[in-house]
């Protein structure tokens, strides 16, 4: 009987430990793609990449036509 439930403790202990290794590993990747760095659009305040933002000014812009309304707006 004692050895019965040593073997369910084992089976346990191995269940527990895959299923605590797998969340850490799908966690760990998500955190690196809110790590990515993203600015804000001056004029209209939207999110993106930052590679993809225009900068002019000490800002960043989404497109052409934002930059150019900032500038018009602010001068
Ligand atoms: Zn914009």
């Amino acid at each position: 009987m004692g050895k019965i439930i040593f073997y369910i403790l084992i089976a346990l202990l191995i269940y527990w430990f895959i299923n605590y290794q797998r969340p850490k590993q799908k966690h760990s990747e998500s955190h690196t793609d809110i790590a990515e760095d993203t600015v804000t659009c001056a004029y209209c305040g939207v999110y993106l990449p930052k590679k993809e933002a225009i900068n002019d000014l000490n800002q960043s812009f989404c497109c052409q036509e934002h930059r150019d309304s900032y500038i018009n707006s602010s001068s």
